[in-house]
């Protein structure tokens, strides 16, 4: 068990607390600030206690090997644009800086009182963030008294706010410790890592087989079984021999297709029909195929009426379900049934513990008016799957003190 905010006493510590504000913005506006609301329990929590928190996260992608680029990234990803929303929850006593300058940041640190908050720049502003440079661990290391993370959705990333800075701080005697929303997914997650009731039915889908084959392996051991829907159930229905007609497939995975669907005979389901259009950008025609074969000149954009009512069937009794990957293009309502379907059919079930773990995923339940019916919605896509393929297991919360080794100061 890690250390959790509750061990420690933060009373008028400057507590360095990693947080994941990376939302997604549109005109220089955040538009989900779902990551920023899951983040109040422990900001709330450590201000009612007394401590003074410095805020930290990355926001977006910063290109740090051509410098006109940089800039236009720093533009694109500058925490200002999320401090506002910030300042909407937390009211009183919220500041922003905006600065890179470390006398400033020194400064304005030193001037909080207890209960406030400060929000740092975006962490990738600095090119030391990603190669969990020393220099930059240290000086965030030093800021501070105590480092809380709750970053779940960059836990599997070893940067130097993530990793660096809680190597840093365990060294130099300072507690670590992981807060409210980390716990929670670890707790969530964990009953997907190993699980202690059976069946334990996983649900693939999405894009890429490429991005994803450490954790198709890692269910393959750990699931009852595994249903495959989305674009990536193409390159394993070709590795089977179907026709897909002009669906997208990745070539150089159907060895490892053929490879997984031998190996897990009884355990993969494929779908057993289709919704096939004739152009992606500009359909036309929209069909739905009797069986699983796709005619040439089609691709396949969702699973058919039948697949959502097998996959139905196979969740039947399901004690734990874990998702990733949307079933179809469900960005647009035509080809939608079938993500839909889904998550009709893994939260009927009753006594089920149901998680999804993808970015997609995720906002397409919370889209279709799902959110409240699973059991847990990962705030971590890329996190979620690294735990589960690494048994449990992410740097950002490893490095994190034990409880006991913190029983005497807590
Ligand atoms: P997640 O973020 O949940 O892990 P992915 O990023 O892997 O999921 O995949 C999400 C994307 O997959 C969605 O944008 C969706 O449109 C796309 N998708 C799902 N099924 C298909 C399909 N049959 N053809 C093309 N794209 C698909
Ligand atoms: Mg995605």
């Amino acid at each position: 068990m890690k250390k959790t905010i509750n061990d420690i006493d933060v009373f008028s510590k400057v507590v360095l607390l990693r947080v994941d504000f990376n939302v997604p913005l549109k005109n220089n506006c955040p538009t989900d600030c779902n990551r920023i609301i899951e983040a109040l329990p422990t900001i709330k929590f450590l201000q009612e206690k007394g401590a003074k928190i410095v805020l930290l996260s990355h926001l977006g992608k910063i290109n740090h090997k051509d410098q006109e680029k940089t800039e236009q990234d720093k533009a694109k990803n500058d925490m200002g644009f999320v401090a506002p929303k910030v300042k909407e929850y937390i009211g009183e006593g919220f500041f922003y800086c905006a600065s890179m300058d470390r006398k400033i940041i020194k400064e304005a640190v030193n001037k909080l009182k207890n209960g406030e908050v400060i929000l740092l720049q975006n962490t990738r502003y600095e090119k030391g963030e990603e190669k969990n440079d020393l220099e930059l661990s240290t000086f965030w290391a030093d800021l501070a008294d105590v480092y809380v993370m709750d970053a779940f959705g960059s836990a599997h990333r070893k940067h130097a706010s993530t990793y660096g800075v809680p190597s840093i701080m365990n060294e130099q005697g300072k507690p670590t410790a992981i807060g409210f929303l980390v716990e929670k997914e670890v707790q969530a997650l964990s009953k997907c890592v190993v699980a202690k009731e059976h069946p334990y039915i996983a649900i693939l889908g999405g894009v890429k087989v490429s991005d994803k084959i450490k954790v198709i392996e890692g269910l393959l051991e750990k699931a009852d079984k595994i249903l495959i829907g989305g674009a990536m159930a193409h390159t394993f229905l070709k590795a089977k021999g179907s026709p897909i007609g002009d669906s997208k497939v990745e070539e150089d995975q159907l060895d490892f297709a053929k490879k997984f669907l031998d190996i897990g005979k009884n355990k993969i389901v494929l779908p057993i029909d289709q919704v096939v259009i004739n152009n992606f950008d500009n359909p036309t025609d929209i069909k739905y195929t009797e069986d699983v074969k796709i005619p040439d000149g089609y691709l396949g954009v969702d699973i058919g009426i039948k697949t959502v009512e097998l996959f139905k069937k196979e969740l039947e009794g399901a004690k734990i379900i874990f998702w990733n990957g949307p079933m179809g293009v469900f960005e647009n309502e035509k080809f939608a049934h079938g993500t839909i379907g889904i998550c009709k059919a893994i939260t009927s079930q009753k006594n089920s513990f149901s998680v999804i773990g993808g970015g997609d995923s995720a906002a397409a339940a919370i889209q279709f008016g799902y959110k409240k019916k699973f059991s847990h919605i990962s705030t971590g896509g890329g996190a979620s799957l690294e735990m589960i393929e690494n048994d449990g297991h992410l740097p950002g919360i490893d490095i994190i003190e034990d409880n006991e080794k913190s029983e005497n100061n807590a």
